[in-house]
């Protein structure tokens, strides 16, 4: 089968590589001129990885991963809220962005990839989708996966009604080096007044970390922060954060407004299909939105490898669908009670997190794990 996949991002680029061990015949068109991620670092959760046994690709990406165990909310004095230890016999990564991006490439025939091709639509007719690009060329597929990220042209070609939703925060991002951190398996969030700082470990001693902001939708008095502005504001912080923060150079932070999007009813229209963040962007509090565009190619792949074209396609439409909404809506509620500013609230709240038992905590985000892959 001739397959289009627009965007070549984690999402696109793991449905390239899966496909491709089908032998159908596959084309990226990524609009940038190379294949590139924007961020620092990102967590890959267990339940993608247990998905990928038997693939060659769940390899590459463990020898370059740093295995979590555990992620702790602290308070802005460092003392313990929670504790969630990750599920047993699962195997949860952090990973610098470019780099899980480049393992996944590596999976890719490389004539298989079309850099500085943008999609400007795509036409889904009874047999064929065409897809145009903004050379005004057009091509046509047996089926387009558009892969496409947040603000996807092929969401508005098939007129879905979904829009970005603004959330309230916006994330500060950075990679630092030559740090030695005390746990180099834990995952560590500071929820405080000023907002959150989450500082994550990653392989050879380095660290990526984050700090989400409540802001306007484009602040411009956050667009002006530098270094010494996030060091002002979080000089509370125990030693490690603001160790942490003293290593980032002056350059290269990154500032990004959190968004998502309203649940889809589907993400199949006729020959073409929404994956990954194009489908289901959601808040990053769950650290999932990645692991969630990966999970989708991998049940297209399961689901085209089983059933026949219209039936892996509903298939995969009832599957993913039901899943993602569930951890837009939990992702989204996370975040309104971790980015509270109000002092009487984050009281109440700071209390109930330390009263909870971790079991109950670690519990929470079982859900992510209970669902078919085919
Ligand atoms: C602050 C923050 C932290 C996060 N942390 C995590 C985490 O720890 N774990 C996790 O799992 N997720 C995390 N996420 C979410 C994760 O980054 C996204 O869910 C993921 O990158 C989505 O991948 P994707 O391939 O669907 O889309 P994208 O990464 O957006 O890729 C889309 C690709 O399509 C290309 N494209 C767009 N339009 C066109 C066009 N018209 N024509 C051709 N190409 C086009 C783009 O250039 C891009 O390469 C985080 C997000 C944020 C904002």
């Amino acid at each position: 089968m001739k397959i289009a996949i627009i965007g070549a991002g984690i999402g696109g680029l793991t449905a390239a590589a899966l496909l491709q061990e089908q032998e159908h015949e596959i084309e990226v068109f990524e609009q940038h001129g190379s294949v590139q991620e924007l961020g620092a670092g990102i967590g890959i959760g267990g339940n993608v990885l247990s998905k990928l046994t038997g693939h060659d690709l769940a390899k590459g990406i463990k020898n370059e991963g740093q295995i979590i165990h555990a992620m702790q909310v602290l308070d802005n004095k460092g003392k313990t809220l929670s504790t969630a230890t990750l599920k047993e016999n699962t195997i949860n990564l952090t990973l610098r962005r470019q780099t899980l991006l480049d393992v996944i490439k590596s999976y890719v025939e490389p004539t298989a990839i079309h850099t500085d091709h943008q999609v400007t639509r795509i036409d889904n007719d009874n047999d064929k989708v065409i897809v145009q690009f903004e050379n005004k060329e057009q091509k046509a597929f047996d089926l387009c996966i558009g892969a496409d990220g947040l603000h996807s042209k092929v969401r508005a070609s098939v007129k879905s009604e979904s829009k970005p939703i603004y959330q309230g925060y916006t994330v500060f991002r950075g990679l630092v080096q030559d740090v030695h951190l005390k746990d180099p398996h834990v995952a560590k969030e500071y929820w405080t007044k000023q907002g959150r700082v989450g500082v994550v470990p990653l392989i050879n001693n380095e660290a990526y970390w984050f700090i989400s902001v409540n802001a306007k939708e484009n602040d411009e008095k956050f667009k002006a922060y530098a270094k010494p502005h996030l060091q002002a504001r979080f000089n509370h912080l125990p030693e490690e954060v603001r160790k942490v923060l003293d290593k980032q150079e002056e350059t290269g932070i990154l500032l990004h407004d959190i968004y998502d999007l309203k649940p889809l009813k589907t993400f199949v229209y006729g020959r073409t299909l929404l994956l990954g963040d194009a489908a289901h962007a959601t808040t990053p509090n769950l650290g999932q939105g990645a692991g969630q565009a990966m999970e989708d190619a991998i049940v297209l792949a399961n689901c085209l490898k089983t059933y026949d074209f219209d039936n892996a396609l509903s298939r995969y439409d009832s599957l993913r669908v039901a899943h993602t909404k569930k951890v837009i809506k939990k992702s989204r509620a996370i975040g309104k009670i971790a980015q509270s500013s109000n002092t009487i609230v984050i009281k109440v709240r700071d209390l109930i997190s330390k009263v909870i038992p971790n079991k109950l905590i670690s519990n929470q985000s079982k859900f992510i794990y209970k669902t078919k892959d085919k």
